[in-house]
């Protein structure tokens, strides 16, 4: 255990988690597991207008599906909490009110429409107004009215926000973990507002006093968080907290398959893959969407797959148990270029979990889909259609889609191969065959194949005479399991119903 590693996920409760938000959760579990440090979730739910209701069980459920644990948060305790900002709203009025009396922060009194219309008169220029230290001069704020004004509209309830008074002609430096030296000038950045008009913070200000107050030494976040940065730094030095201030690792970005573009949830749509954990269902249908759970994907395969957006080992290895990944992650090993979401290598990882995993255990996952399906099979029946099936599918649905004929009669046969390849003594053949496989008292892979070598031979017949025939008669495809293993599974009784409506005779 070591207490100086804290680090946090900190999602705020908008919507669906992202599988970019999911990523960030796995990278801050996997260095925190590797040093021994504390995993913390803090809900940042400060902005009201954002918020959206079921955001916040959507992404607790999305993350105990994974299996990514917490050791403080909301529900879980801790000696730093509250754990939503909400419930700490009453904390961060004083952090506003000691930048502004050290200085580093002014009360701004422009209304709503004054400053649209600031704005609109910027556009009609073509510039885009931005309030910071060349615009506050002509605003109205603590900084341009004087002492008196201010303090008589402060007295007289009037609103107002706290805007952070950022420094002219600075370079602020950030040392990001994966980055490198980057640099913002201070004259690009707006002087964020720190407390809203409604006595909430907003998330930079909740951001660092939580980060502060809980003790985290590593800030890892997405790379759309980078340009905050530097307003962050500058709130770690007005509050005097430069020392303890965590170290940054921005994360690269998560680009579309086709590597063109950030991916979003328009692209799950248009390709119709899962861009997020599990599924939302919104008011509206074209909001709902499924996620990767409900594709069948397994979160350890789901897990491999986020792994490697981003991050490597550095050696050939890639399958990786959550408990592997936390001994070989590295901050060092992520890398700066944006990561392509490749669906065809996720599909690849939960097909090497499928076939890694035991049949008795993929059994029961079909379970409850076959039984949704409206099939009726044993335990035993669904372990052994999973044995046969796992190799040739990339997720457990399709187990039951690609070999729907374990479950119900064939719906349609492939009559290009018949129509190509068929002589009609076959039928004869096939028949007599079937009569010598039924005769044997174990209907059994190898006693099935003994028994089929021994008539192909004394028949002078090969293998490709009957088999192509024989597969489409019981799965209605030539593609498929093994002919004797598939019959063995089907058994006696329905492998004759099957030749028999294929070749009636
Ligand atoms: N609440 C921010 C978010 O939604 C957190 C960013 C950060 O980690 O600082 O992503």
């Amino acid at each position: 255990m070591n207490d100086k590693i804290r680090l946090r996920f900190a999602p705020s409760p908008t919507g669906a988690l992202h599988i970019g938000g999911v990523r960030t959760a796995l990278y801050n579990y996997l260095f925190t597991q590797k040093m021994g440090g504390t995993l913390i979730l803090r809900i940042e739910d400060t902005d009201q207008t954002r918020y959206v209701a079921g955001a916040e069980d959507y992404i607790l459920e999305s993350l105990r599906w994974l299996g990514i644990e917490f050791d403080e948060g909301p529900g879980i305790g801790g000696d730093f909490g509250p754990y939503r900002q909400s419930e700490r709203k009453a904390l961060y009025g004083k952090y506003a009110q000691q930048l502004v009396d050290s200085g580093h922060a002014y009360y701004a009194f422009d209304t709503e429409e004054e400053l649209t219309a600031v704005r609109t008169d910027f556009e009609s220029r073509k510039e885009t107004f931005r309030y910071d230290g060349v615009t506050r001069k002509g605003l109205k704020n603590s900084l341009t009215l004087d002492e008196a004004e201010v303090r008589q509209r402060l007295e007289s309830g009037a609103s107002y926000t706290i805007r952070l008074k950022v420094p002219r002609d600075e370079d602020i430096k950030i040392n990001d973990i994966v980055r490198g030296e980057v640099v913002f000038s201070s004259n690009e950045l707006d002087d964020k507002v720190m407390l809203k008009g409604d006595g909430m913070p907003t998330y930079h200000l909740a951001n660092i006093v939580d980060d502060h107050l809980m003790e985290i030494s590593h800030v890892v976040r997405g790379e759309e968080w980078l340009p905050s940065t530097a307003h962050h730094v500058l709130l770690y030095r007005f509050f005097g907290w430069e020392d303890s201030m965590p170290q940054f690792a921005h994360l690269p970005l998560i680009l579309r398959p086709d590597g063109k573009g950030k991916l979003s949830k328009r692209d799950g749509d248009k390709l119709g893959i899962p861009v997020f954990p599990i599924s939302w269902e919104a008011e509206k249908a074209e909001d709902s969407f499924k996620g990767f759970r409900e594709f069948g994907f397994m979160p350890q395969a789901v897990l491999n797959f986020l792994a490697f957006l981003g991050w490597n080992p550095g050696t050939e290895q890639e399958i990786f148990s959550l408990e592997e990944l936390s001994a070989a992650f590295t901050l060092d090993r992520i890398g700066k270029a944006g990561a392509r979401f490749d669906y065809d290598k996720a599909n690849w990882f939960n097909q090497q979990y499928l076939i890694q995993s035991d049949n008795d255990h993929l059994g029961q996952l079909l379970k409850p889909m076959a039984n949704l399906a409206g099939y009726t099979a044993t335990d035993a029946y669904l372990t052994a259609v999973a044995g046969l099936m796992k190799e040739r599918v990339n997720t457990l649905p399709e187990i039951l889609e690609t070999g729907y004929y374990f479950f119900e009669p064939i719906r349609e046969y492939e009559e290009k191969m018949i129509r190509k390849k068929w002589k009609p003594e076959r039928t004869e053949q096939l028949l007599l065959l079937n009569e010598e496989l039924e005769k044997s008292d174990t209907y059994t892979t190898e006693t099935l194949e003994a028994t089929t070598k021994a008539f192909l031979e004394s028949n002078g017949l090969g293998f490709g005479d009957v088999f192509p025939f024989y597969r489409i008669a019981l799965s209605g495809t030539t593609k498929g399991p093994g002919l004797f293993e598939m019959m063995e599974v089907i058994g006696k009784e329905e492998v004759k119903k099957r030749l028999t409506v294929a070749f009636p005779y």
